[in-house]
């Protein structure tokens, strides 16, 4: 009777699961995803609480681990700022890699306990589930420590690359194949722990040659990574839950990471096997082109007010600037007096501006910027043509096209935001800094770009001001 009612509990957690992720898929239902995520969460930890034979150590010991856990979750959430979640959600991926490998041994050492047979004789399927949670755990934690330290600054973000790179890594997963066919006939401790040092070998090998543009979609493949692990080992010690909550991370982190390689121009198959068939010799520099300049072009806000005053068309495109100034609500301000001028507003959010997936939409979300007005790349980029004004408030990877015209660039092949082809291009940035890829962009020269140098806030908020003269 218990046994069934967690199975049951557990299933309705794994429906709400299910819609948590429906939810969050729009702007509009993303609150009421985010609840029905939390909800599910709590009945899951019930119905483990309740589990038959779960006994009193066991409650104790999942309720600490909830104590200790959560409260470190609950500090870490506060205090960090939004430019900084991707290298804490690449951090907590480690996290679950690290999970996976744990769990891996406990069962491996104590299979009594998961019913998996006796030490020195598990069964078979066991064995493979295993082994596979524990490889892609293992691979899951070293690639994410590396890209926790490549987005946090604490690592060169631009790509490290060696000779016969790609043959290592072919060799080292090929190798990693056989230890695990071996390891599944012979049981043995030794092949367990070489499966998990190969693994945490081949996570690092895997994401430092990944270059700083190419983060994001490694971030969201490393979450698929995660889940996979989870699924892997809720085989291993028969959790349903575990295997349907894994199963899903695994195949929606999958998905994302298939439409931001599309977004992005890339092919899935580099950033699964860590550049492979890529020219990842691309160094971040200073693009083609870009010798023989014109001076750069400086304007003051007041400047910036008076041509928007006049402009019909305004396009405007943020980007992880606006979101370190926390810019977003100023910039509706502007977008509300701009409207009542009579110009026509509409955001253009590139798939990887700012530091995460959604990163933009968030901020305008939040700073109630009607839904009708946000558009996506592909929607907008045929509308530059035709706008008096791109106003560029801390973008500028997402603009430079660099990213068309210099195969050496880092960026090559991005799908960029067409803004210079605007009538005046706006970039509100506080100095000629290049972007997370380290790409100077050449745009900044061009003779329709005034530069609007300051703190995106600032800027914006003295353009309000001088609309309301
Ligand atoms: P960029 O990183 O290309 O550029 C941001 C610009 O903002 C900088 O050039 C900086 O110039 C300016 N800036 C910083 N602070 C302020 C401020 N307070 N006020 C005004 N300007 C400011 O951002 P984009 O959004 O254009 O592109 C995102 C980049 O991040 C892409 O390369 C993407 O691949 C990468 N990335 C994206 C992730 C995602 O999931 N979206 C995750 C990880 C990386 P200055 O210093 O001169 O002010």
């Amino acid at each position: 009777m218990a046994q069934t009612l967690s199975t049951l509990a557990y299933l309705v957690a794994s429906v709400l699961f299910i819609l948590a992720l429906r939810g969050l898929s729009n702007p509009e239902t993303s609150r009421q995803g985010n609840l029905f995520g939390m909800v599910g969460m709590a009945i899951a930890i019930v119905a483990t609480l309740l589990k038959p034979g779960m006994g009193a150590g066991g409650i104790v010991i999942v309720l600490a681990g909830l104590a200790i856990g959560g409260t470190i979750g609950t500090v870490l959430a506060q205090r960090i700022q939004m430019t900084s979640l991707p290298q804490l959600v690449a951090a907590f991926h480690s996290l679950v890699g690290m999970a996976a490998v744990f769990v891996a041994a406990a069962a491996f050492y104590s299979p009594e306990s998961f019913g998996i047979g006796t030490v020195g004789n598990i069964k078979g399927a066991s064995l493979v589930e295993m082994s596979l949670g524990l490889a892609i755990g293992a691979i899951t934690f070293s690639g994410s420590v590396i890209a926790f330290a490549k987005l946090d600054g604490r690592m060169s973000g631009s790509p490290i690359i060696f000779k016969g790179q790609h043959m290592l890594n072919a060799a080292l997963g090929a190798l990693l194949l056989v230890l695990v066919i071996a390891f599944v006939i012979t049981g043995s401790p030794v092949l367990f722990w070489l499966i998990a040092l190969l693994s945490f070998a081949l996570g690092f090998l895997l994401i430092i040659p990944i270059g700083g543009a190419d983060m994001p979609v490694v971030v969201s493949m490393l979450n698929s990574y995660s889940g996979w692990a989870a699924a892997g080992i809720g085989f291993t010690i028969g959790n349903l839950l575990l295997i349907v909550t894994g199963a899903l991370v695994g195949a929606s982190g999958a998905i994302l990471s298939y439409i931001m390689c599309k977004g992005m121009n890339r092919s899935i198959i580099n950033v699964l096997l860590g550049g492979f068939g890529g020219d990842s010799g691309a160094a971040a520099g200073p693009g083609a082109g870009t010798a023989d300049r014109a001076p750069v072009k400086a304007g003051s806000p007041e400047d910036a007010a008076y041509i928007m005053k006049n402009a019909q068309k305004i396009i405007i495109v943020p980007g992880y600037g606006m979101a370190v100034a926390q810019a977003q609500q100023v910039v509706r301000e502007m977008a509300d007096l701009l409207k009542k001028e009579g110009a026509e507003i509409s955001y253009a959010i590139h798939p990887v501006a700012g530091r995460m997936p959604g990163h933009m939409n968030v901020l305008l979300a939040e700073a109630n910027v009607p839904y009708d007005e946000v558009h996506e790349l592909e929607e907008i980029n045929a509308e530059f043509a035709d706008a008096d004004v791109a106003y560029v408030i801390g973008a500028n990877d997402v603009t430079n096209p660099a990213a068309k015209t210099d195969k050496s660039s880092a960026i090559y092949g991005m799908p960029i935001l067409d803004v210079e082809r605007a009538k005046t291009v706006f970039f509100v940035k506080r100095g000629m800094a290049s972007g997370y890829a380290g790409v100077e962009n050449e745009l900044f020269f061009r003779p329709n770009t005034m530069m609007l140098f300051g703190d995106a806030k600032k800027v914006t908020q003295q353009i309000v001001q001088s609309l309301q003269k």
